[in-house]
């Protein structure tokens, strides 16, 4: 399953995506707008652009491959609807795709996993550690850095973060880059680079699922 993070209608839709929802270990709003460039191209719109061709080249190799959400163009779903998806259909893996609002002195991207958390996560703990552990080795494959201002060498640990703690099945976030940060923006909003990124995070399923 990949998971396009937000979506493009988020901040049309303000009291909906607020609303609070259950993650686990604590409470959440459903879903949030997530950053933008200083020009204005949406983390919504970069998370759904490398979607599309994460999916395209996975669907080309003969991946049976499932959304979160069919455009850019609604709100939501709440995170809580978006891990539910990944169990309801016993995804092999889930990729979150992300691109984070760091500090604009800051650069890079990182992958975020579940931390071990009893009775929640820690079913799926190993998987998406090793899946985390692929995706970071692929994504080193690109000219884009590990992150300088988060994580530990491009990998962090989370335990609040409702995709994560709510999934049964192997599950991690990309964090693409930094979009506030004008040379990551540079790599994020270069059509050459996002093709990079999504073999990237293709090269890491396959890597993942050949186990
Ligand atoms: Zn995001």
């Amino acid at each position: 399953m990949i998971d396009p993070g937000h979506n493009g209608g988020n901040a049309d839709h303000l009291e909906e995506i607020n609303r609070l929802v259950n993650i686990g270990n604590g409470i959440k709003p459903c879903n949030t707008t997530g950053t933008a460039t200083a020009d204005g191209y949406t983390e919504a719109e970069f998370n759904w652009d490398v979607a599309t061709l994460v999916v395209a080249s996975l669907r080309e190799r003969g991946a049976e491959v499932i959304l979160t959400r069919p455009d850019n163009e609604g709100w939501g779903p709440c995170i809580t609807e978006r891990a539910a998806t990944g169990n309801l259909n016993q995804a092999d893996a889930v990729i979150s795709i992300h691109a984070d609002g760091g500090p604009d002195d800051g650069r890079g991207f990182h992958v975020i996993h579940p931390a071990n958390v009893a009775g929640l996560t820690d079913d799926i703990y190993e998987a998406s550690l090793r899946l985390a552990r692929a995706l970071h080795t692929a994504y080193l494959a690109t000219s884009m850095p590990v992150a300088d201002y988060i994580g530990e060498g491009g990998l962090s640990e989370r335990d609040d973060l409702g995709g994560l703690n709510l999934s049964d099945v192997p599950a991690v976030f990309l964090e693409a880059g930094n979009m506030r940060s004008a040379a990551d923006v540079v790599l994020l909003t270069d059509a050459e680079f996002q093709t990079d990124i999504a073999d990237a995070v293709v090269a890491a399923l396959i890597a993942f699922l050949a186990g």
